[in-house]
Parts: C-alpha cells; structure tokens; sequence
C-alpha cells in the first residue's frame, strides 16, 4: 500500500505540507489565505475501496480531506464532492497525492484532480468565493471576503461582480487559455483581496505590463476602454436612459462621424447589443470596460457626480447676473446669499468637488481666491495641483454652501473658523474638516479629507521590500519592547504603524493608542485622544494606561522627557509599545531620547528597532514608459549608481489618469535597524549616531536611499523623487 510506481515526484510534493496541493500564490499575495471551503465528500476508487469525510481545504487544483477511512497514496478514483448552498454533486478523477495519519487515528488526504472539467472547476471556484454563501462552511469562519478586501485593496466585491469575473476569468481561459491555476490567483486577487483586475493581470506576470489592454479587448474581440482615462462625453444620453444603462452595463461613450460608440462590461451580450443597436439607428462601435468602470461612469453621466461636468451646472445658475462686489456680499445680502447657497446648481457643485476629491484620492481640497478667479486644487500623492477654477461671481454662494454643511456661522467672514462634516460615498465614511482664512481676495477654504474606516494595509502592502520585511516583521511579534518610527510629518508614519497594529490585532490582545487626534477609527483598538484643555497629555494618559493591563500601546508621538521615560519603563515591563519621533533617520531616533534625557542603559535594554521611512510617488502604471537618461541625470546617477549604471529609467509621461503628473499613488521606502545584542552594548555605553550607523553598517544595514535607488531601478519610481525625497 505503498509508493506505487511513477509517484515519485508527487510523493515529494505531497510530504507534511498540505498548502503545497494548492497553487503557489505570488510572494505579495501568499500571506492572504484563501478562505477553506468545507464540504463533505466521498471517494471511490478504482480498486473499489471507499472513504467518506470532509473536504476542509478546497482548491480547482485539489483538496484536502479527514476521514476515518484508509487509503493510500497513489491510489485513483473518483471524489463526489458537494458544494455551495444548493448541494450540487461534482464528479472528479481524483489521486491520493499524500497521506498523514492524525493522533485521532483520522487520516488526512491530499488529493489532486487528475481530470476535472473547466464547469466543474469553476463551480468549486465560485463556491470558494462566492459571497453569498457568507462564512458558514468555511473552516476559518472569520475571514470573509469583506475583511479581506479591508486589509488589501478598493475594489467592489459584491454577488454581481463575483458573477461577473467568475464569467471574465472562464473567458481568458477559453480565448487565452490562460493556465487554471492562474485563474485561481486571478480570482482570489480581484475577489478577495480587492485589487484592481488589470494591475492583478501584470503583477502575476500572466500579461507583460503596457499590454494589459490589448490583451483584454482580444478577448471579445472588441477594444478595450479605460473609462476613467476616456470619460465619457455624456452625449447620447437620451438614447440609453439610466434604468437601461444600470439594467444592461452599457455607457454611451462618445459620437465620432462613424457612429455611437458605447462601452459595454460584457461585449458578448448579444441582446444588448441588438437593443442599442435598435435604439442607435445607425452604426455602434463597441468597446469593452470593466464592470466597475462602467458603474462609476454611470454615475458620473447621469448624477452629475463629476467636476467635470461643472461648466454644464455653472450654464444652468438660476440667473448669472446676480453676482456679489469685491469683498463679497455685506450683510443685509445674508438671506439671498443663503438662498442662492441653497439653489440646485451650487448644492450640485459642492457635492461634485467632494465627490470628485474621493474619485481622485484627494487628501485635501483648497480653494484659493485670487484677484479673477477661484482656484480649486487637490493634494494628491502628496503633492497640490490646480484642477480648475470656478468664476468668483460664484464664489461667496459656494463656500456659504460648505460653512452650513459643515456648521460654521456664514455671517462671520474676518475671522478663521473651523468646522466638520461627515459623508457617505461609495459605501466609505468621510470625516471632513474644514477650515477658514481670511485672504486678501475672500476668504480660503481647506477641506480635508478622512476615511472613518479605511482601509489599513499590510505591512507588505505598504511598500516594505522583502528583505525589510524579512528584519521588521519578526519585531512586531515580539511580546515587549519598544519600536520607534521616524521621519518628517506627512511620510507615513501611523500609517505604518497602523499596519503593524493591524498585524497584531487578532482580538486576543489589548491595544491601546493614545493620539494627537484621533484621525481614523479602527475597530478592537481602544483609541485615546490627548487634549491640553482637559489635561490629557501623553504622559498622563500613559501613566493612567499602565494600570489598565494593556499588551500593545502605541503613543501617538515621543515629545518630552515624562512620556520618553514612561514609554521605556512600559517596555521594559512587559509591553509592546510603539511611537514615533520626528528625526530624519532611524538610527537618530536612539540619539534623540538620550536628548531628550532617558537613561542609555534604559533604552539599550528596552529597544526592538527602529524604522526610518518617506513616501515616494509611483510611476503612473498608465502612462509609465523607459527613457533614455539624459547626459545631465547621468552624472547624478553615476555617483548613486555607481556600479552598473544603467542608461535607461522609467517615468511617466502624463495621462488623464495621473492629471498629467506622472504619478499615481504611493509607496513607502524604509530603513530598518533591529537591535542586536551589540548595537544593544554600544546604546546602553552611550555611544553617538556615527559609532552606531558605522556597527549597522558593518552588519549590513541598507538606507532610506538604498531603498529608494532599489525602488527606481525597479522601475516603480523616477530618479527625480529619489532626489526630492532622500535629499
Ligand atoms: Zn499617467
């Protein structure tokens, strides 16, 4: 009942291993488990003995299964497998690829399908992420897909885009006979994890990057459109009304000499396509665009949802003469100021700049008066750019609009004044805070922008390269001791933090921050927020924190020598305690808190490492291409690359997508120094920053710009936000 002939390599695959049935996910994706379908099944094999147990670890490559039934390896047959609410019946060849006998006397199989049709794979597919199933019949019942999308990605994952993809995915096999385990990875990425189908597509190298598009118009055979980049024009709205343009996913795109051209999520929708068609009288050229897309475009044509379609609104003011003098309006014109604040087009306008800002990953919204217009400007990636300017005729109606909704006194004009708001939109909670300055044009309003409940990335997905988080994730499992992180304001600090709490938070343990404010909201962390008006500081929430039996406590910031000293004495007795300091370098942070007066020694025994970090902007994957470097980057190169130099480096050129930066998006770039006996010795000696850096350096230690150079010549980010970044 051995090894049976020609089972040799799978016998080595199948060792003790049960995740090796499954198929190999990328580095980035492997940590995300897939959900463990549980089922029961039933094998027959061909010898005609049979075993009946649960199938508690289901892929389209395999399964693994209990039973009290014996088996052995090598043995073939069939599994009766039922799956998904319904019950249904699936019939699979199968072979027992490895055998492991529990203390129980259960036996575990791992079996592989030797045989197992594309309709019978994607129904265990479809089970496997199928949302509507919930988490019952899942071994770990916890990790729904929901909470998966929450760690990973933005992505919607409802019932009618699992349908969908599950019917996009079973297409690129049929047309690009893509490999089945690649569907497997391409379903888990977009469905549970959320992410972007086409950054999912490169990123598994399934398509080489810059040719994702065209690959996917091949498979209807029908050009692909990014609707985002190509928005649509909103002509032809007529001839597809909302209620069809929902119903059939289908968008008028634009009318060209040649016809209507429309984008539809699946092309080969044949009665939709004869419907508009019918409804054109004259010829359609059709484009395919993904579900999502289609969606928000939907949005964006028929609520007006877009600042871009603001000119349109601005035509529509009620009567444009009623315009206010320099100054704005005095304040017996209070009850017409409040009245036009009121009216259709300036409520419309307000809510599609915030719409917009949310669209376009907006941090902050300014709007800047100057002596002939408005200037409305977004922060993305970090950075301001102009998006528009609005007449100032206008002007004084829309920030009366923004100082009701967020309940500031309209009548005061002179005065800064601050407010807030709350806001609903695609299914995500904002905080908004709004603030007021009186300039010399009018008065400047700031808006920004905060996700209640955003999405906190892994440590992983924010950036850390592998060997970083080779050295850095083993810290934030240790059970006490201190972890700093450092950089300026704005590089992402608590961001990184929050991920690591997130890493930690497994709802066994007592997480306490303490915040100067409390900017997001995570659930199962106690979150404290300092205020000197009721003296609540660092130190005296801290102090008060220690009797309370936390395990992990993060502290907002490291400011004082009282909240220095508690943080290390926490440290020391049992806690995990993490904080920031604004210090340029990791290294630095050791320096500042012997500054700041706590005892060398103290801090030698209590530190797990520290984490020196900035954003950089990513190369917009849409419009990313290589260039050849220009005599005057070279010479700047050479000295940072000194050992093959290369002559060329990507950048982005500039689309719609990145409004023509370049850049779309983040990533962090780090440093890490984890403490070491030695390093431990020299800190608690007293050593400085150079005595340190230079025993880091000799163990191996690499730099933010290290990090950063890695990052460009991986071709994720350009020279020039090394510079800007590292400097
Ligand atoms: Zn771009």
């Amino acid at each position: 009942m051995a090894v049976t002939k020609g089972q040799s390599g799978k016998q080595q695959r199948g060792s003790a291993d049960a995740s090796s049935l499954l198929p190999e996910l990328p580095k980035a994706t492997r940590r995300f488990k897939r959900r463990r379908l549980r089922c029961s099944v039933t094998i027959k094999t061909l010898e005609g003995n049979a075993a009946i147990g649960e199938a508690v670890d289901v892929s389209g490559g395999g399964l693994r299964f209990d039973s009290r039934n014996e088996l052995a390896v090598g043995d073939r047959g069939t599994a009766q497998i039922r799956v998904g609410a319904s019950g249904e019946t699936l019939r699979v060849p199968v072979e027992i690829a490895w055998r492991n006998q529990v203390d129980s006397g259960e036996f575990v199989y791992g079996l592989t399908f030797t045989d197992i049709s594309s309709a019978d794979r994607f129904a265990l597919l479809e089970a496997i992420y199928a949302p509507e199933n919930g988490t019952a019949g899942f071994v770990d019942a916890a990790s729904g897909p929901d909470e998966e999308v929450q760690k990973a990605g933005h992505e919607p994952t409802t019932p009618a885009h699992n349908a969908y993809y599950m019917r996009l995915v079973r297409r690129m096999e049929q047309v690009k006979k893509i490999d089945p385990s690649d569907s497997d990875r391409i379903l888990f990425a977009r469905l549970m994890q959320g992410r972007p189908i086409r950054d999912v597509l490169s990123e598994l190298e399934i398509v080489p990057r810059g040719t994702v598009e065209e690959w996917l118009g091949q498979l209807y055979n029908v050009p692909f459109i990014d609707l985002l980049r190509h928005r649509p024009e909103g002509t032809d709205l007529e001839l597809i009304p909302e209620n069809l343009a929902v119903n059939h996913s289908v968008v008028p795109v634009s009318r060209s000499d040649d016809g209507l051209v429309v984008a539809m999520a699946d092309p080969s929708d044949l009665l939709t396509v004869d419907m508009v068609r019918n409804r054109a009288k004259g010829p359609v050229e059709l484009r395919f665009a993904l579900l999502e897309d289609i969606a928000t475009a939907i949005d964006n044509l028929y609520h007006g949802a877009s600042l871009h379609s603001v000119d349109k609104l601005l035509e529509s003011m009620p009567d444009k003469t009623e315009t206010f003098g320099e100054g704005g309006p005095g304040i017996e014109d209070l009850e017409t100021l409040r009245r036009i604040s009121d009216t259709a087009p300036i409520v419309t306008l307000v809510e599609s700049l915030l719409r917009t800002s949310v669209e376009d990953r907006a941090s902050d919204i300014h709007l800047e008066p100057y002596a002939d217009k408005i200037s409305v400007r977004f922060r993305l990636d970090g950075v301001l750019r102009e998006l528009r300017t609005l007449p100032k005729n206008i002007y004084p109606a829309v920030v009366s609009r923004i100082k009701i909704m967020s309940r500031m006194d309209i009548t005061v004009r002179h005065v800064p004044q601050d407010g807030g708001m709350s806001m609903r939109y695609k299914r995500k909670e904002f905080d908004l805070r709004i603030s007021s300055l009186p300039t010399l044009y009018g008065e400047k309003i700031v808006i920004r922008l905060l996700e209640k409940n955003p999405v906190f990335r892994s440590l992983r997905a924010i950036g850390f390269s592998e060997r970083n988080y080779e050295i850095f994730s083993p810290l934030v499992k240790r059970p006490y001791g201190m972890i700093l992180c450092c950089g300026p304001t704005g590089s992402g600090k608590s961001t990184t933090l929050f991920a690591c709490l997130q890493e930690i938070n497994d709802g066994t343990t007592n997480i306490t921050t303490i915040e100067d404010p409390v900017e997001y909201r995570v659930s199962g962390v106690n979150q404290v927020e300092v205020s000197a008006k009721r003296g609540l500081t660092f130190a005296s929430v801290l102090r008060a924190l220690l009797r309370q039996d936390p395990d992990v406590i993060y502290v907002g910031e490291i400011r004082d020598r009282e909240t220095a000293d508690l943080a290390v004495r926490a440290a020391l007795t049992g806690h995990l305690l993490l904080s920031t300091l604004h210090t340029n370098t990791a290294i630095q942070a050791i320096a500042r808190l012997v500054d700041i007066g706590v005892d060398p020694a103290m801090i030698g025994s209590s530190i797990l490492g520290c984490i020196g970090q900035r954003l950089m902007r990513r190369i917009c994957d849409q419009c990313a291409e290589d260039y050849e470097v220009p005599l005057d980057e070279q010479m700047v190169l050479q000295e940072l690359v000194p050992v093959a130099t290369p002559k060329t480096l990507r950048r982005g050129r500039g689309c719609e997508k990145c409004h023509e930066s370049g850049y779309y998006g983040r990533l962090g770039v780090h440093e890490i120094v984890a403490v070491d006996e030695g390093l431990r010795r020299l800190i608690a000696r007293g050593a400085d920053s150079t005595q340190l850096l230079d025993y880091v350096t000799s163990r191996g230690f690499t730099d933010l710009r290290d990090d950063a150079l890695g990052r460009m010549l991986a071709g994720e980010t350009t020279l020039r936000e090394v510079l800007r970044v590292t400097a």
